[in-house]
């Protein structure tokens, strides 16, 4: 991938001892978890994933050498059964996902970690990760947190929201990321805009409101986006990995000595 975890910062090239030896009070275990999914004719199944590694990768760098933050390797599998049937999705079952995560949280909970966070970079495992953090916090009794790069903090308005907040899978937004860390994978040409009026006509808001309903990802496009791909630019990538990464670095910082 195009980003590298700095490696002073990822658990798994710690020995045993070493992690043992950790102080644990305030140190923060990151899970990356993402996706393998379509993601329109112009982008690789992978992007999720290496844009999750690329915000993760330049929020540990950020980061002040005191505040202690390690990070697992990515869970690329998630929950992406909107996106079942198209060629290169590889995804778990909502349930093998629940358990992968319990089970990862445990380990770390095992290993004497008490402050978990879950990076998440895929619209699709929103839910499944918001009800598991619950449940591991009363499992384990470990502090668990959940992050998503791409909401805004408490009311604020972010410089780049494509297409209105309905720009929501493999458009400008995700299409603009990928240009700034890994253009020669992006097949500019074909490049769709598929603004998915079907959730525009229900009043279906991305962020969250009064109406959800479960839909797949041909009753709303038929390009496999939704968003428009052609108003991308690596520039608007760059100002949107700037921002999820500076997000992502503060609220670690912040679930470092956090207490209820
Ligand atoms: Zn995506």
């Amino acid at each position: 991938m195009n980003y590298q975890i700095p490696p002073d910062r990822f658990l798994p090239y710690l020995t045993t001892a070493e992690v043992e030896a950790l102080p644990k009070e305030h140190a923060v275990v990151v899970l990356p978890v993402a996706a393998i999914e379509q993601h329109g004719p112009h982008l690789p199944v992978f992007t999720d994933t290496m844009i999750l590694n690329a915000v993760l990768s330049r929020a540990l760098e950020s980061l002040d050498a005191e505040v202690s933050v390690f990070a697992m390797p990515p869970l690329p599998y998630g929950k992406s059964n909107e996106h079942a049937g198209y060629a290169g999705t590889v995804y778990l079952s909502s349930e093998t996902f629940i358990t992968v995560l319990k089970e990862i949280c445990g380990c770390l909970a095992k290993s004497g970690f008490k402050r978990i966070a879950i990076l998440n970079c895929h619209g699709g495992n929103t839910e499944i990760v918001s009800f598991v953090i619950r449940d591991i916090r009363e499992q384990h009794g470990v502090k668990v947190f959940s992050i998503e790069p791409w909401r805004p903090l408490g009311g604020a308005k972010d410089p780049i929201t494509p297409g209105g907040g309905y720009d929501i899978h493999a458009g400008e937004g995700e299409t603009s990321v990928m240009l700034a860390i890994a253009p020669s994978l992006v097949h500019e040409g074909l490049a769709p805009s598929s603004m998915p009026s079907k959730l525009q006509e229900m009043g279906y808001p991305p962020g969250g409101g009064a109406l959800t309903f479960a839909w797949l990802m041909p009753d709303i496009s038929a390009t496999g986006v939704v968003g428009d791909a052609t108003k991308a630019s690596a520039e608007k990538g760059r100002v949107m990995l700037d921002l999820y990464a500076s997000r992502v670095a503060a609220l670690l910082q912040k679930i470092s000595v956090f207490e209820f």
